[in-house]
């Protein structure tokens, strides 16, 4: 993944965790006693990270039907970041961590921040900054409630710890004002649709629903007059309006996590949902959340309630911001928002669809697999100083995915898994298929 070539008869040679070289096989001598994995006829990549996700507490009770760390590993996604743990205190994703390092537990690499910083707050913001550092978070998430004077208590503060921020960009703020904070990097692509929509920035919300609503409601109604406009013309100004955002990021390109896949589901969920209902991986998703689907009572369902023909427009709005990001280097995180189980994503299932559409839009399949190893990696280095994921090169973590069919031909080969290796831990086909056996 450091070019879009294709080594062939290489051997790579991994100690412990770490890989410990990789050369043209005739001259890479394998040490004694190694147990060898033969990959004639197969491709190995870097393993992939999912860059935006969610932890919950009830990951590893029954509440899931196959532990979704069991499903990111058996989709070849060895690296997790979570943007906001729910539910507890958040620290059982540090001890998750801890577990899997020392393969107590089988998963990924986990990156995670504390609990996100939602604003309303009932003690100093600067305190929970400070304590969240201590307690080894890698990050934090900032929601879009927080109000002007907290954000910029939470931004100096962290930027006195040398610790690393992302999240939304709050209503209060706008992206003028996490640039001039320096905010280290943007949740979603959907973020910047919100910055032309005109919103009140004086409003007062009490939580997430009040919000979106607000937020759908008022940038329809912006964009409302657009829809009356015939295409060509409807094109054109909205060209002109991504362009204009994606400019404000290109002096001090901020990375943004591009979580498109959701996008895609709300639409299918609210104009195809028998669609939706078939895809056969919705049966690692917990059973209530498909009960509350077929009732109508899903969190899209209800948040898009009289107002659904926004949801393909808006997908259309964040797929032409995805293109003039691009198209301005601004570095674009492969991610999904997956892992609450209230959103219809998939755990790493969905990161395939995500690879997918980044194509569909304009990404070579080097460029998309990039999104979420070689780039993925050194966005991290920004977070926690290290660079040790999403290519093969000696002395990082052994993350790799053995494929059956060249993933730079065609991206959805990404899922023909032979198989995984997680932080030097080996999982071939069969033991892959445990791993998904409900
Ligand atoms: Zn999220």
């Amino acid at each position: 993944m450091v070019t879009a070539t294709v080594l062939p008869d290489q051997t790579v040679v991994v100690e412990g965790n770490r890989i410990a070289a990789i050369g043209p096989t005739s001259q890479t001598e394998i040490p004694p006693n190694s147990t060898v994995v033969n990959c004639q006829h197969a491709y190995l990549m870097p393993g992939l990270a999912d860059m935006h996700m969610h932890l919950r507490y009830n990951w590893l009770s029954d509440t899931w039907p196959v532990s979704p760390l069991k499903l990111y590993l058996a989709n070849g996604v060895t690296t997790i970041r979570c943007f906001g743990p729910r539910g507890k205190t958040g620290r059982y994703g540090l001890t998750w961590r801890k577990e899997i390092e020392s393969g107590r537990l089988d998963g990924p690499s986990i990156l995670t921040c504390g609990p996100q910083l939602r604003g309303h707050f009932k003690e100093n913001p600067e305190q929970i900054v400070i304590r969240q550092k201590y307690q080894h978070f890698d990050f934090i998430k900032i929601y879009a409630f927080v109000d002007r004077q907290e954000y910029h208590t939470i931004m100096s503060t962290a930027k006195k710890l040398n610790f690393y921020t992302a999240g939304h960009i709050p209503f209060q703020v706008g992206l003028d004002g996490i640039l001039a904070e320096g905010m280290n990097e943007i949740a979603h692509i959907e973020e910047l649709i919100w910055e032309v929509s005109e919103l009140d920035r004086h409003r007062y919300f009490n939580n997430e629903g009040e919000w979106m609503s607000y937020a759908i409601q008022t940038t329809f109604s912006r964009f409302a007059p657009l829809l009356e406009l015939n295409p060509r013309e409807q094109e054109r100004k909205i060209e002109t309006m991504v362009v204009a955002l994606a400019n404000k990021l290109k002096d001090k390109p901020v990375p943004v996590c591009t979580t498109l896949v959701i996008d895609d589901l709300i639409v299918r969920k609210l104009f195809d949902p028998d669609d939706f209902l078939e895809r056969p991986e919705n049966r690692y998703l917990p059973l209530s959340y498909l009960e509350r689907f077929r009732k109508g009572l899903g969190k899209h369902q209800l948040q898009f309630k009289g107002g659904e023909v926004f949801a393909p427009f808006k997908y259309m709005l964040d797929k032409k911001l995805l293109v003039a990001l691009k198209a301005k280097n601004i570095p674009l995180l492969l991610s999904t928002d997956a892992g609450t189980g209230i959103m219809g994503a998939v755990p790493g299932f969905s990161l395939h669809d995500e690879l997918s559409i980044l194509v569909e839009n304009g990404f070579t399949p080097y460029e998309a697999l990039a999104a979420g190893t070689v780039v993925a990696s050194k966005i991290v280095q920004r977070m926690n100083g290290l660079d040790e994921f999403g290519s093969i090169v000696p002395g990082k973590r052994a993350d790799l995915l053995l494929l059956a069919k060249n993933p730079l031909d065609d991206v959805a080969h990404a899922r023909s898994i032979l198989g995984v290796m997680a932080a030097g831990r080996w999982y071939d086909q069969e033991s892959i298929s445990a791993m998904l056996d409900r």
